[in-house]
């Protein structure tokens, strides 16, 4: 069970994958698949005890799990919480013969769990699938990289949060049909001293639970109000998109305080987009509604966040003030492969439309994801395939090589000077 088979071939060599399948003959079959698509190394396991036994182990360095959903005793659900606790750091791709909305729910649990999910292939599969899949996501540009979750305390947050050690990276979001910069997400990251840096998934569930979300808002947008007022002063005419939680909405912060800041730095509401997610409208219909449409007065961009993954009626969103609607990356990544996602996709552009907002594809990974987002008629996108979220400074150098060029107030001659500025 447990000896590396060697391979030939080399185009994924760097590769070491585990085969967790409980029928022999389908388990040799893919093994012989992946050895013949040029994996180096391979596992096989028969259940999914013996296969996070594998994992565990360091000296295996087992990268990609082929994950048949459908095995006795630990099923495939069950194995993949068992392995996003253990924290690997292995890429995932599901197995089943169940139909595909049931590995669509999988594949989005696994996802928001922190695995690195390639994709899903119904049975009976192919070998020319599994070869797809795998040459989409390692030939070119690499899939993002997978998510570690972290065990924090309390006192350790409170301390970061007085330590100053939580920042903003940003993403860039591109117009699909210019290819021009025309925003930049802040996505908080803690720069932690002994974890290195950290993704929200590790802190903001305590964040939310210990009631400090006011002050983690607080400094990350105030460090990207200061940062977007750099971008501006460089020449890049962009909007800054900020994600906002529901409790975090209801103060003067964002109503007061924010709009006098920015208008010391000579900007505007109308430079800022506002994220929250469709939970904001399930909670609490009156007092959502009072605050957004504050919000939306007081001149910002109201953006929905993951569009789809909540279960807010169409009615009740259409009476809240958006102006921007963000399709979720579990629905936009492949939809070219997986009719369901394609139809969600087309659907939620449909009804942007109708509301007369702007459509943002969200997890655009591959030149196939941006050429399907872009014909179903969405107008923004931001994915890995145009670049993860990263620090200001390697922002801005990212900015300088974007192609085209970069939007400027004065237009694209402008740019090439905006750039040399930067
Ligand atoms: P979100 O606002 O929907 O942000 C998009 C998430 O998808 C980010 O994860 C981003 O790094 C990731 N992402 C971007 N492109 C791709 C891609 O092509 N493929 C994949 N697989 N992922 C991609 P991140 O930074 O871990 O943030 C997770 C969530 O945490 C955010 O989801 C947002 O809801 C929340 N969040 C982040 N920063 C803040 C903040 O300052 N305040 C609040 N309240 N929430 C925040
Ligand atoms: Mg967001
Ligand atoms: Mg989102």
């Amino acid at each position: 069970m447990q000896s590396p088979e060697s391979a030939a071939g080399t185009t994924y060599a760097h590769l070491t994958a585990l085969v967790m399948n409980d029928d022999p003959i389908f388990q040799e079959w893919l093994a012989i698949c992946l050895r013949d698509l040029g994996v180096a190394r391979q596992y096989k396991a028969a259940s999914g005890c013996a296969a996070l036994d594998l994992l565990s182990r360091a000296e295996c360095g087992i990268d990609l799990v082929i994950c048949d959903l459908d095995m006795p005793e630990m099923d495939g659900m069950e194995f993949l919480r068992h392995m996003a606790l253990s924290g690997s750091h292995a890429a995932i791709v599901i197995i089943s013969s169940f139909d595909s909305s049931i590995m669509r729910s999988v594949e989005i649990m696994a996802g928001t769990s922190g695995i690195a999910v390639l994709g899903a292939l119904q049975k009976p599969i192919s070998r020319d699938a599994l070869a797809k899949l795998l040459s989409r996501h390692y030939a070119g540009n690499p899939p993002p990289p997978p998510r570690t979750i972290v065990n924090i305390a309390e006192a350790d947050l409170l301390r970061g949060l007085d330590a100053n050690e939580f920042v903003p990276h940003y993403q860039p979001k591109i117009n699909l049909k210019s290819g021009l910069l025309v925003g930049v997400e802040a996505l908080a990251r803690w720069q932690h001293p002994t974890h290195g840096l950290l993704l929200p998934a590790n802190f903001l569930p305590l964040v939310e639970q210990v009631n400090v979300m006011d002050q983690l808002t607080r400094r990350i947008a105030d460090a990207a109000i200061g940062d977007l007022a750099y971008l501006r002063k460089a020449g890049l005419d962009i909007s800054l998109s900020l994600n906002i939680s529901l409790s975090a909405l209801d103060n003067d912060y964002l109503a007061v305080e924010i709009p006098a800041r920015l208008h010391l730095l000579g900007l505007t509401t109308a430079d800022i987009r506002l994220e929250a997610t469709e939970s904001i409208a399930a909670l609490s219909w009156t007092g959502a509604l009072e605050t957004l449409s504050r919000l939306r007065l007081r001149g910002y961009r109201l953006s929905i966040d993951d569009f789809g993954t909540g279960f807010s009626t169409f009615k009740r969103l259409s009476n809240f003030p958006f102006t921007e609607l963000k399709i979720d990356q579990g629905f936009v990544h492949d939809a070219a492969q997986n009719t369901d996602r394609a139809t969600i996709v087309e659907a939620c552009v449909a009804l942007a439309e109708r509301m007369h907002l702007t459509g943002v594809a969200e997890g655009v990974e591959t030149a196939e994801d941006r050429e399907f987002v872009t014909l179903a008629g969405v107008n923004e996108a931001q994915g890995a395939l145009i670049a993860m979220p990263m620090p200001l400074d390697a922002f801005v150098a990212w900015a300088k090589t974007w192609p085209p060029l970069v939007a400027t107030k004065s237009g694209a001659a402008i740019a090439c000077e905006a750039r040399d500025e930067l």
